[in-house]
């Protein structure tokens, strides 16, 4: 895919031949086929607009040989997943693409801009997210790609983290720690075999890291039940000391009430010292609920209802110092880190 001299093309092409495809024209959404200085939108009444913006960089959030296709896909999935962690409807989104100034970069050429775009349609035709702007820029660095996305939720209905209170039940959608071990299969694909895993566990494993699900499908549940909401994607374990700490209240987990799917056992049977980086490698993109105990029969329901799979992890309590993953025998598990950090402290 890579671009031969002279078939780069420039900005404005890039934008009337790849993004005007997309630009959302209709109700509420006025992009002018992204022709124009802005975009109007117009949020229908009684609602209110919920804001979040995410960005993905080259070796940072996906590797250099995912396919394009997967990277449009994972730009815009990772801001619907705030959208779903607030129970906000998707509803527009901008995107603000840096391309490798080198015309030999793969990202030049319309092939991989083809690939790229058919990521970002095949997850805004799901999700109802209409592209309404951007900016697209030559960078020295990597190829880094910003989304920021809107969604609606009913005025005055907020899902802070802060929320929570003791005696409401976590729930978590999902499997937790597939991603991670997607990535390391990436980076050292002989571990595969030391993990005992066969070709289809490997290719939904490498699946889980490229095209994460947003969890949106989640959002009448949420809205009709859930008291604070987060999206793990850092780290199941430092995401779930943010809902804690925010709400200011504490909680112990079994780790083996932690959903993982067959994939992620296999590995961990193989390995067993793999647990805490399963439970803090992050890009998991599943919602973290905490729901009052007299609703969680109506909300595994309506979950249900949303094809949504949701599982019970524990009670919150009002000892905030107390946020702690043991493992079988009731040992606390011991990180590293707990989550991702992009400016991790020197050693
Ligand atoms: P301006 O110079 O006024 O900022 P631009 O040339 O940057 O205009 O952009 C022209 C139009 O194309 C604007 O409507 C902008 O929102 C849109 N646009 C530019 N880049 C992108 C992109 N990567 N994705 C979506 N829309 C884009
Ligand atoms: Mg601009």
């Amino acid at each position: 895919m890579r671009p031969e001299e002279g078939e780069a093309l420039d900005e404005f092409e890039i934008i009337a031949r790849f993004f005007a495809p997309l630009a959302a024209d209709g109700p509420g959404r006025t992009a002018y086929g992204l022709r124009d200085d802005a975009a109007l939108l117009q949020p229908p009444s009684g609602q209110a607009l919920v804001v979040s913006t995410d960005t993905i960089v080259e070796t940072v959030h996906f590797l250099p040989e995912d396919p394009p296709e997967s990277i449009g896909w994972k730009a815009l999935a990772v801001n619907l997943s705030d959208l779903a962690a607030k129970a906000a409807t998707p509803f527009a989104y901008l995107l603000d693409l840096s391309l490798p100034v080198d015309r030999r970069s793969p990202s030049r050429a319309p092939a991989w801009l083809e690939a790229f775009t058919d990521g970002l349609k095949a997850l805004q035709q799901m999700s109802g997210i209409g592209l309404v702007g951007g900016d697209t820029t030559a960078t020295p660095g990597p190829l880094t790609i910003s989304i920021t996305a809107l969604g609606l939720a009913p005025e005055g209905s907020t899902l802070p983290r802060s929320g929570a209170q003791a005696g409401d039940r976590l729930y978590l959608t999902g499997t937790i720690g597939d991603a991670f071990l997607g990535l390391q299969l990436l980076r050292q694909p002989g571990r595969a075999q030391s993990w005992q895993l066969d070709q289809e566990d490997v290719a939904f494993l490498i699946e889980r890291y490229r095209r994460p699900m947003p969890r949106n499908a989640l959002t009448p549940a949420l809205r009709a039940y859930a008291r604070a909401t987060i999206d793990i994607s850092d780290g199941f374990a430092a995401d779930l000391e943010k809902l804690c700490r925010a709400s200011k209240t504490g909680t112990s987990i079994d780790a083996a009430d932690i959903p993982l799917s067959p994939a992620a056992q296999k590995a961990l049977r193989a390995e067993p010292s793999l647990l805490a980086s399963l439970l803090s490698g992050g890009d998991d993109y599943e919602i973290l609920a905490a729901i009052p105990p007299e609703h969680g029969h109506a909300f595994a329901a309506t979950a249900a209802e949303s094809a949504v799979s949701v599982t019970p992890l524990a009670t919150l309590d009002d000892r905030r110092s107390r946020i702690s993953l043991c493992d079988a025998d009731g040992r606390e598990l011991a990180f590293h880190n707990k989550g991702y950090t992009h400016f991790p402290p020197t050693e």
